[in-house]
């Protein structure tokens, strides 16, 4: 039986995580579960897993949970990031599955590789943000980090058996989104109901909108350098709208490898559960012949900047993709709250990337002030030069 922690249980990934171990009952049990304030769904998952731990953030929010469950239930109720840290720590884990959403993901996914302990990677704002400190730590401790982004998987899967020094490019697959067609025009004038309607996968609200401006993408590309040890020159974006390509390896002598499957998040993580192994999974047959044609595309870096702003990132490094994810995660804030426009979320983040002074192999204190200094800066941005867009 594998032992799993799940941080970020609530949120769509942790969700299809416990479909995968609800389903596969004989191989794993739930240590420990996290969430943010979903207090009714989080009780749902409690009565159904039995975790020792449960971990909210705020403590009203661990009172209602307490008051929700029998005295006997068996599950500690904690709270704030000390509640995270036992949940990202809890004795006996074998495997934490991080799957926080935004920045937040951070500091927990680093308590559990200190702890030594495995962690399948769904919150790809850690290695966007800090990816040199936590692969470090990953390598000081001895504990694995496997990726469970649908990409990310796909490449790693890809890469099984073979050589790494015969990588001569991995291409990221991206389905292109709801705007995949429209001008730049058509851009500005998009809803938030329209940004948040995904044609392929069922996700949650913040990576929708960056799936529409592809800046999700863009932190794939910043996240597979670390990943992978590639240079960001190294990795390619091809769009393909069905979603049914995850992602590929292509080796020097020419040879691509791809990787296939429904667009259904419990696949990859299904893998990064039982890696090495391969669990047996009745409802995740493709049908080829079904699906017919898969077709694929360059992007278009004009109407989507938020692409060429993560390459930018990652080529400068130190603080900057830290810089990149804060401004974003304001901007995607600031835009589902009708204060800005669609092509507004990309401006915003330039702009404060502009006016940032990039600090070289920052320390993670570094990493959080300029985390914070994005943040009040996007803000400054939004509240100084853009006028709020009309509600749909
Ligand atoms: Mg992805």
């Amino acid at each position: 039986m594998k032992k799993i922690a799940l941080l970020g249980s609530t949120g769509s990934i942790g969700v299809s995580t416990l479909a995968v171990i609800g389903a596969q009952r004989s191989e794993f049990t739930v240590t420990a579960l996290a969430a943010g304030q979903n207090v009714a769904l989080l009780k749902d998952q409690i009565d159904r897993f039995r975790p020792r731990l449960a971990a909210v953030f705020a403590e009203e929010h661990a009172c209602a949970l307490r008051r929700l469950l029998p005295a006997d239930c068996g599950t500690a109720i904690v709270f704030g990031p000390e509640g995270y840290r036992e949940a990202a720590t809890a004795a006996g884990t074998d495997m934490v599955v991080s799957a926080m959403v935004g920045a937040a993901g951070l500091i927990p996914t680093l308590e559990a590789l200190d702890a030594g302990i495995a962690v399948a990677l769904a919150n790809k704002e850690t290695l966007v943000m800090a990816g040199g400190i936590v692969l470090a730590k990953a390598a000081e401790r001895g504990a694995p980090l496997i990726p469970v982004d649908s990409e990310h998987s796909a490449i790693f899967q890809c890469l099984q058996g073979n050589r790494k020094e015969e990588v001569r490019r991995i291409i990221l697959t991206a389905s292109g989104g709801p705007f995949l067609h429209a001008t730049r025009e058509e851009l500005a004038a998009v809803t938030i109901a329209q940004a948040l309607r995904h044609p392929n996968w069922t996700m949650g609200k913040k990576i929708t909108i960056d799936s529409a401006t592809m800046m999700n993408k863009g932190l794939e590309v910043i996240e597979a350098a670390w990943l992978f040890g590639l240079p960001a020159a190294a990795i390619d974006v091809v769009i393909h709208p069905q979603s049914i390509v995850h992602s590929l390896v292509e080796y020097r002598d020419g040879s691509v490898i791809a990787q296939l499957g429904q667009p259904d998040m419990r696949g990859p993580i299904a893998y990064a559960l039982s890696y090495p192994r391969r669990l047996t999974r009745t409802d995740a047959a493709l049908d080829l012949c079904k699906i017919g044609t898969l077709t694929f595309l360059e992007p278009d870096r004009d109407r989507f900047p938020a692409l060429s702003l993560a390459y930018a990132a990652a080529k400068g490094g130190g603080t900057l993709p830290a810089v990149l994810n804060g401004a974003n995660e304001c901007a995607v804030a600031a835009f589902i709250d009708g204060k800005i426009g669609f092509n507004d979320i990309s401006r915003v983040s330039q702009k404060v990337m502009e006016s940032h002074a990039s600090e070289c192999e920052p320390t993670l204190a570094a990493i959080l002030n300029a985390d914070q200094w994005a943040r009040t800066e996007a803000e400054r941005v939004i509240g100084t030069d853009f006028v709020p867009m009309p509600r749909d």
